[in-house]
């Protein structure tokens, strides 16, 4: 058993009604879980092909405990079938109530669990403004929205006070998942027991503090704040919410709750649903002057004519690369790590297709190449294959009609075009 840290001990001894069955939680494994990725595939027909025994979360309907590990390292999860995550995570996103069509914001986004989860319940109708401070997290983040294939995000690196500034009353929703003091990640971060300290908790809760008066700004009248922590002190949780009703007259509390880990099955997390009612009307940001470049357009038309079963629509193109945007795309000053699909290059007067472009499609949509479960982890290496001799230009590989990447047919040998960093 982990050993905790001796004042956090007597401070749950103090909060906590029951906590020989809050200590004794600790005995127990990490409880582990995967979010079906309904972009790509209904529960039911993952349930079909689901190397895994799956047991519902009880609070969301795409989530499911696992027993078995290395569920990072399997095919169905390069094709972005599934995303791993803690169970108690995922309590938080349907408190969002979202509809398609909305603008949401995610401001503590990485590593994307939370982000990709709310583009699911999008269904690619809307946007979504996922954003993280930190440089090489919010490059982890991309990675798993592009592996995710969700097609309506905008992924920005940028400080709360960055957003605010941007995104005055724009956001239907806004999520504010905080750095907190991770006493939920006990168990699974290595790191989390050695840093925690009271001072620590102080100092997290101050960010919060800030975090979430930025979130405010952003946030449109009538809109939800969901406000969210993996720790259970009372200062970065329920207090934090107190000192926020006090100096934002504009909210109400919805409602909040604290799963904690002797009670579900899950690490534990804190939630706080908030209502906006009223404040001033900001400024809506104007649309994006984008760059409509002839010869770029024409080259991948052309490619798309060849290659997909239906164009992507509202492209644009950024130096030479093409993107096909998110409709309603906004005007921002912040620093942009994706946004929308990546089409691909306009290279030698070519267009070369993306990777992100191939996370976004299925057998249904683009020429492709069936391979079996060995030709898939060989393709996952970065190897080449074997192709039928008529197979020429190129091809999405798919395994069981999922995208894995592209490949280039040519005299019988299918080339690799998976992406270097990538590749197991
Ligand atoms: N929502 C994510 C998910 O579901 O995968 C987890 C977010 S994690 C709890 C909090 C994030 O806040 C971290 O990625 C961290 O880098 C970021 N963060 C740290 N300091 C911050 C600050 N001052 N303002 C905004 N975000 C910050």
């Amino acid at each position: 058993m982990i050993e905790l840290p001796a004042d956090f001990i007597e401070r749950m001894k103090s909060e906590c009604a029951d906590f020989d069955g809050f200590l004794k939680s600790y005995e127990r494994p990490a409880a582990r879980a995967i979010r079906v990725n309904t972009l790509k595939i209904s529960v039911e027909d993952f349930k079909k092909l689901s190397p895994f025994s799956l047991q519902p979360v009880a609070w969301e309907k795409s989530g499911f405990y696992v027993e078995q590990e290395g569920l990072g390292k399997t095919v169905f999860h390069a094709a972005g079938l599934y995303y791993v995550q803690e169970p108690s995570a995922m309590s938080v996103v349907p408190e969002l109530e979202l509809s398609a069509g909305e603008r949401v914001l995610d401001m503590c986004a990485a590593p994307g669990g939370k982000s990709t989860q709310i583009a699911q319940y999008l269904c690619g109708d809307g946007i979504l403004f996922s954003n993280e401070i930190d440089y090489p997290r919010s490059k982890i983040l991309s990675g798993n929205v592009e592996r995710l294939g969700v097609k309506n995000a905008v992924v920005t690196c940028g400080k709360p006070e960055e957003i605010a500034q941007n995104f005055s009353e724009y956001f239907d929703n806004v999520l504010v998942d905080a750095p907190c003091s991770g006493e939920g990640m006990f168990k699974k971060e290595k790191n989390a027991v050695p840093e925690w300290s009271a001072e620590n908790v102080k100092m997290c809760a101050e960010r919060q503090n800030r975090i979430l008066d930025c979130a405010a700004k952003t946030l449109a009248v009538g809109g939800r704040l969901v406000y969210s922590t993996c720790t259970f002190s009372r200062e970065e949780d329920e207090r934090q919410i107190e000192n926020f009703l006090k100096t934002h007259k504009e909210f109400t509390l919805v409602k909040q709750d604290k799963l904690l880990p002797h009670i579900v099955r899950g690490e534990g997390h804190y939630f706080a649903v908030l209502q906006k009612n009223d404040g001033g009307r900001g400024e809506k940001p104007l649309l994006t002057p984008c760059v409509k470049d002839k010869k770029q357009l024409a080259a991948y038309s052309q490619w798309a004519e060849e290659n997909l079963k239906t164009p992507f629509e509202n492209v644009h193109s950024v130096g030479q690369t093409l993107y096909s945007l998110p409709d309603g795309m906004p005007r921002t000053t912040l620093q942009i790590m994706r946004c929308g699909v990546r089409l691909g290059e306009f290279t030698s007067n070519r267009f070369e297709p993306s990777h992100s472009l191939a996370m976004c499609l299925n057998n249904t949509q683009a020429c492709c190449i069936e391979v079996d479960e060995a030709t898939a982890v060989q393709y996952l290496k970065g190897l080449t294959f074997g192709c039928a001799e008529n197979e020429k230009g190129w091809r999405l590989v798919t395994h069981n009609g999922f995208a894995l990447g592209w490949c280039k047919a040519v005299g019988g040998v299918a080339k690799n075009h998976l992406p270097k960093g990538l590749r197991i």
